[in-house]
């Protein structure tokens, strides 16, 4: 049994909030269907031909709990057994049964994507509190269609609570209506010989959906005047306290000091000194050799300063901080998994403002490295506090760094929403890099880093430009700038985060902000540092 109820302690610690509802998450993993009791009860079944059997041929197939109702519900509504497609139906004894066939030759994507859309559909709704979902016809498929599964429902579950005020008033003694599924209690139904695996799987699905997946959306959905720089880093050291993190913040004094100039430059039109680079560190029992840097892009809110947004470019600016969120997202399953490796995150929470003592282009400032950068546009300010940070995190000597960073809008152009750009120092890893996008369903794309991408940053009065004026091929040349700053000794990973938001949502995520570089790091990162 794994009751994990990740997210539901750090809900608590955020401010500015009424109290949360709580929702409870909750998956067992058994051998038998008829000793669960559930309200929901669902047959998974991989079909690999089209068209798939026929109805005569697939009541042969079925289970005993389901044959018998399913079949005059099959006749009268015409069922045909393919690739995506579902019954669902109330059974005489009160039971919600489904049926829901899914592609055996899907990859990961694919089983998210019809994960979620089970999930949405009349298999899973406010009736339903109790679901089993019978995986013992799924073959070689079972440990993935239980990830998928468990992970498309602990995504449905979380809700971002809203701003908005409650309007109904109430009659003398109603009560408030319940939120709608504020709870699921899950049974996934296996061979005997399965337990074992798949109760890992779901221990795995859970803690990166609700601990991971489900922390950045809540985190790059909160408005920019909630979640400010001030109330970020407070979050942040309240964890930290609370999971026996280290945490250090280097504040504007500390900044100034370390020559910091990239990052303070980006927040010079700040009327705060809420900033800071945020330094948390998980340590594991024992001795580790291994230490892994995540740096993180927390731009609580990006204006864009004296090189302003167009509106409708600046909404939603409040969600640059995603990368952020993805790092420390990262770090909390390390330590919820007590991964046996160092873990450093290095959050970047900066907000870029106008004002009259903003930075201005042709501005040229001295970065901590000691390299002059010309500002060219102050909308680029990701690229500003990331060379300080990425410099920062490289002088600890990790065995990978990685960053995270909702960068730039060629990126989206490059590749749209629906994957993210990868860029490393070492081209070697780029197999690695697209097997783990394909294995998490999180997908990732690398893109070129030839030394003369790094031509036009060329300047003629200092010794590098943050930009060019127009045109080229902006992300790649951003992770060039970056490059420059994260040095060549450590293994590096830039993500250019294009897919953490992608209209309807992506993947086993129903909603636009939906989280994206989790799933694909955590198996990236499990993958090169051997941790199991
Ligand atoms: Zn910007």
């Amino acid at each position: 049994m794994f009751p994990r109820l990740g997210y539901l302690k750090y809900f608590a610690y955020l401010q500015g909030h009424a109290p949360m509802k709580l929702m409870q998450f909750n998956v067992e993993v058994s051998v038998s269907i008829n000793e669960i009791n559930a309200d929901g009860m669902m047959l998974v079944l991989p079909v690999d031909a089209t068209p798939g059997p026929k109805l005569d041929a697939l009541l042969g197939k079925l289970p005993v709990w389901l044959k018998a109702d399913f079949s005059t519900v099959a006749r009268k509504r015409k069922f045909e057994a393919k690739a995506g497609s579902s019954l669902s139906f109330d059974a005489p004894d009160g039971t919600r049964k489904s049926l829901v066939c899914v592609d055996a030759k899907a990859g990961a994507f694919e089983l998210l994507v019809a994960a979620r859309k089970v999930m949405d559909s009349g298999v899973f709704d406010a009736k339903v509190k109790r679901l089993a979902i019978d995986l013992t016809h799924a073959g070689l498929k079972t440990q993935e269609f239980a990830d998928a599964f468990v992970s498309a429902a602990a995504a449905k579950i979380y809700k971002f609570p809203k701003y908005k005020t409650e309007t109904k008033t109430l009659a003398k003694g109603e009560k408030p209506a319940k939120d709608e599924q504020q709870s699921l209690r899950l049974c996934l139904v296996v061979h005997k010989s399965e337990v074992k695996s798949v109760e890992a799987v779901v221990a795995r699905a859970t803690d990166v959906t609700t601990a991971g997946t489900n922390l950045v959306r809540w985190l790059a959905k909160r408005a920019g005047n909630d979640l400010t720089c001030k109330n970020y880093i407070d979050y942040l050291k309240r964890l930290s306290r609370d999971r026996k993190w280290g945490f250090k913040l280097h504040g504007h004094d500390a900044l100034t000091k370390m020559k910091a100039g990239a990052f303070l430059a980006v927040v010079k039109g700040s009327a705060h000194k809420d900033y800071g680079i945020v330094e948390i560190t998980y340590a594991p029992k024992g001795k580790s050799t291994k230490h892994l840097a995540l740096v993180g892009k927390g731009l609580t809110f990006d204006t864009g300063g004296h090189s302003l947004k167009a509106s409708a470019y600046m909404l939603g600016m409040n969600g640059d901080m995603a990368g952020s969120a993805v790092a420390l997202a990262i770090l909390n399953i390390a330590s919820l998994e007590k991964w046996p490796v160092k873990v450093t995150a290095y959050l970047a929470i900066a907000d870029n403002m106008i004002g009259p003592l903003a930075y201005k282009p042709s501005d040229v400032i001295v970065s901590m490295k000691g390299t002059t950068i010309e500002i060219i546009d102050t909308d680029a300010e990701g690229r500003m506090v990331l060379a300080d940070t990425l410099h920062y995190a490289a002088k600890s000597k990790p065995t990978l760094m990685m960053d995270f960073a909702t960068l730039t809008g060629a990126c989206v152009r490059a590749i749209g929403t629906t994957y993210s750009g990868v860029f490393t120092n070492r081209e070697s890893l780029h197999a690695d890099l697209i097997k783990a996008g394909k294995l998490s369903g999180e997908r990732v794309w690398p893109f070129p880093m030839d030394k003369d991408f790094a031509e036009c940053l060329e300047s003629t009065v200092a010794d590098l430009k943050q930009c060019r004026e127009k045109g080229g091929v902006d992300h790649i040349e951003a992770a060039q700038f970056l490059m420059h700053f994260a040095g060549d000794e450590t293994p590096w990973v830039h993500v250019d985060l294009s897919a953490i938001e992608h209209p309807g949502g992506l993947a086993h995520v129903a909603t636009d902000e939906n989280g994206f570089g989790v799933r694909f790091a955590t198996t990236f990162i499990r993958e090169q540092l051997g941790i199991k």
